[in-house]
C-alpha cells in the first residue's frame, strides 16, 4: 500500500521556494565569496534550496556587527524587562509558526513531524524560562573583614560576543540553546548552524527580527564549520564559544580559543550506559531502553547505546527488545505519521553506522534485529532500521565509540559493583539510565556513575531549569538552569571606601 504523507505546510513550502540568504547586522546578505551550497532532504535525496557558503570574511563582518551592537547599539541600554519581553515575543512567534518550523526541520533533518514539533515546544519553553532570568541576574553584597569602613559587592555582567556552533541532530533546539541564555544575560550572538541543516536557523533569524531585537544582536552566518566555524572559534573579538557537536571538533575549538583565552562551553559526544536490573518494572524498562537509543534515529548525544542487563534476565530482555524495536520503531519519511524513526542525516552518516554494525559482527556481536534498510522505497534516503546487537563486550569498538545511529549493544552484568565499573569504562560521561524498583540501588548507582545526566526509570527528559552537560570527554560547562546564567556572565568584585 502506498504511504500517505502529511502535505508540507504552505509556509514551509514557500520558505524553501527561494534561495536563502544569511543575517548579518540586520540585513539578509550573500557570502562575500558569492558561493552557495545545497541542502537536501535526507528522506528522498532531493535538493530543498540553496544557502550562502559563508567564510572568514563573513564571520569577521558578523563579529564586528555583534561587537558594535554589544557596545554601542541600543542593546546595552535596554532594560532587563525589555530583554525579557523580546525573548517572550520570539517564543510567541515560534509558537505561532510551530507547524512551519517543524515541517522545515523535518524536510532538512528527517525527523518525524511529531518529534520536530516537540523540539519547537521545547525551544519555546526554553525561551520563556530564560526570559524569566533576564530580570534576576544579581550580584551579592559580601561581608568583608578588612580594617576600615569598606564595602564590597559583586555585579554579574554579560561576557560580550558569543559564538554559537550547532550540529544537525536537533538544529532548531540547539540554535535556541545558543540564543536564549546568552541574550537573556545581555550578550550578543553570532550563530553558525550545521551545513547539513541550515533552514530552521535561517527562519529563526526572520522571527528574531520580527520579535524586535535590534540589528546586530543576533547574526546567523551559514557556511562550513571548517571555515566559518573555525574562524569564529579563533576570532580575537569573540568572548565565548558555545558548541554542540563531536568531541573531535570540541578539541579543535579548545585549541582555537587559546589565542584570546576565550571561554568555552562544549556539549560533546556520549556513549551512555543504560542499566536494567532484574527487579525493574519489565515493560517500562523495555520501553525506556528502546526510546533511549532509537529516539531521533539514535542521532542523540545522550543515546543509551550501551545496554547493561542483569544476567538473570539478559537473554529474554534482549530478545524482547528486538521484538519491541521491530513492532514499534517503524522507519519512514518524517511526513509519514506512522513513522517512528526518520532517516539518518546523510549518506556518510548511514555508511558510518552500517560500518559500525559490520565491525560489531566481525568482533563477535550478533544482530537480533535490524542491520540495514533494504526495501526499495527507502533507496534514495539514508535509512537504517533500529538495530539490536547481543554478545557484545565493553572492550569492543562498537561499545567504545559513538555511533550516532539506531544501534544498541547489549551486555550482561552480575551485580551493582560490576555494572558501575563497566559503565564508567568510557572516555565519555554524558547520559545514563537505571531501571530498578529498589530505591537504594537506584541512588547508589546514580551516585557511582561518572556522567552529567542520569534518568531513573525514565530517559531523555530535558527541562530548561536543569543543568545539562557532560563529565570527561563529553564536555565542558553546562547549558540550561542557573549554571548557564553564571557561565554567560563575568562576576565583577567592587570595593568601596565609605570613609
Ligand atoms: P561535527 O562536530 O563535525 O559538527 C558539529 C558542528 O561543528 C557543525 O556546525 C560543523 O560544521 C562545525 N564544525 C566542523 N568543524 C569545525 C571546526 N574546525 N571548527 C568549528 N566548527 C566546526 O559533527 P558532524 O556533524 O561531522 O558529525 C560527526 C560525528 O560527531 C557524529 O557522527 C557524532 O558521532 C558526533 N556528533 C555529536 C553530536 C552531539 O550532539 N554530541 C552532534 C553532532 C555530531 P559543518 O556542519 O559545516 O560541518
Amino acid at each position: 500500500m502506498p504511504t500517505t504523507l502529511v502535505p508540507v505546510s504552505k509556509n514551509a513550502a514557500k520558505f524553501i521556494s527561494t534561495p536563502k540568504k544569511m543575517l548579518i547586522n540586520g540585513e539578509w546578505v550573500e557570502a562575500a565569496s558569492g558561493e552557495r551550497k545545497e541542502t537536501r532532504n535526507p528522506a528522498t535525496g532531493e535538493v530543498l534550496t540553496t544557502f550562502p557558503e559563508g567564510g572568514v570574511e563573513d564571520i569577521d563582518r558578523a563579529v564586528a556587527s555583534a561587537r558594535k551592537a554589544f557596545e554601542e547599539g541600543p542593546w546595552p541600554k535596554i532594560k532587563p524587562n525589555e530583554r525579557a519581553k523580546l525573548l517572550l515575543n520570539l517564543a510567541d512567534l515560534m509558537e505561532e509558526n510551530c507547524e512551519e518550523l517543524s515541517h522545515l526541520e523535518t524536510l532538512d533533518n528527517g525527523g518525524p513531524i511529531g518529534v520536530t514539533a516537540a523540539f519547537v515546544d521545547l525551544s519555546v519553553n526554553n525561551l520563556r524560562y530564560f526570559a524569566g532570568w533576564a530580570t534576576k541576574v544579581t550580584g551579592e553584597t559580601i561581608p568583608v573583614s578588612n580594617p576600615g569602613n569598606v564595602f564590597n559587592y559583586t555585579r554579574r555582567e554579560p561576557l560580550g560576543v558569543i559564538g554559537g556552533i550547532t550540529p544537525w541532530n536537533g538544529p532548531l533546539y540547539m540554535a535556541i540553546l545558543k540564543l536564549s541564555a546568552p541574550l537573556a544575560t545581555g550578550n550578543t550572538v553570532v550563530l553558525n548552524p550545521a551545513s547539513l541543516t541550515p533552514l530552521t536557523a535561517l527562519r529563526l533569524g526572520e522571527l528574531v527580527q520580527e520579535a524586535g531585537f535590534p540589528d546586530g544582536v543576533v547574526n546567523i552566518v551559514t557556511g562550513s564549520g571548517s571555515k566559518a566555524g573555525a574562524r569564529l572559534s579563533e576570532h580575537p573579538d569573540v568572548d565565548k564559544i558555545t558548541f554542540t557537536g563531536s568531541t573531535a571538533v570540541g578539541k579543535q575549538i579548545i585549541q582555537a580559543s587559546a589565542g584570546n583565552v576565550k571561554k568555552v562551553s562544549l556539549e560533546l559526544g556520549g556513549k551512555s550506559a543504560h542499566i536494567i536490573f532484574a527487579d525493574a518494572n519489565y515493560e517500562q524498562a523495555l520501553e525506556n531502553a528502546a526510546n533511549a537509543v532509537f529516539f531521533n534515529s539514535g542521532q542523540a548525544c545522550i543515546a543509551g547505546s550501551r545496554l547493561f542487563v542483569e544476567n538473570k534476565i539478559y537473554d529474554q530482555f534482549m530478545s524482547d527488545l528486538a521484538d519491541y524495536a521491530e513492532k514499534n520503531f517503524t522507519i519512514g519519511n518524517g511526513f509519514d505519521q506512522s513513522a517512528m524513526m526518520g532517516p539518518l542525516i546523510s549518506a556518510k552518516q548511514k555508511d558510518q553506522v552500517l560500518g559500525y554494525i559490520d565491525i560489531g559482527q566481525k568482533e563477535g556481536g550478533e544482530v537480533l534485529f535490524g542491520g540495514d534498510a533494504t526495501e526499495s522505497e527507502f533507496a534514495n534516503g539514508h535509512f537504517v532500521k533500529p538495530t539490536v546487537l547481543a554478545n557484545i563486550t565493553n572492550d569492543m569498538t562498537i561499545a567504545r565509540e559513538e555511533i550516532f545511529g539506531p544501534v544498541v549493544s547489549g551486555m550482561p552484568f552480575k551485580d551493582i559493583d560490576e555494572v558501575i565499573k563497566l559503565a564508567n569504562q568510557s572516555i565519555y560521561g554524558l547520559g545514563g539510565g537505571i531501571s530498578t524498583t529498589n530505591l537504594s540501588k537506584a541512588h547508589r548507582v546514580a551516585h557511582g556513575l561518572r556522567t552529567g545526566n542520569i534518568w531513573i526509570n525514565t530517559y531523555n527528559l530535558l527541562d530548561p531549569a536543569t543543568p545539562y552537560g557532560g563529565f570527561k570527554q563529553s564536555g565542558l560547562g553546562r547549558e540550561n538552569g542557573k549554571t548557564a546564567i553564571d557561565m554567560l556572565t563575568e562576576e565583577k568584585s567592587i570595593w568601596v571606601n565609605l570613609d
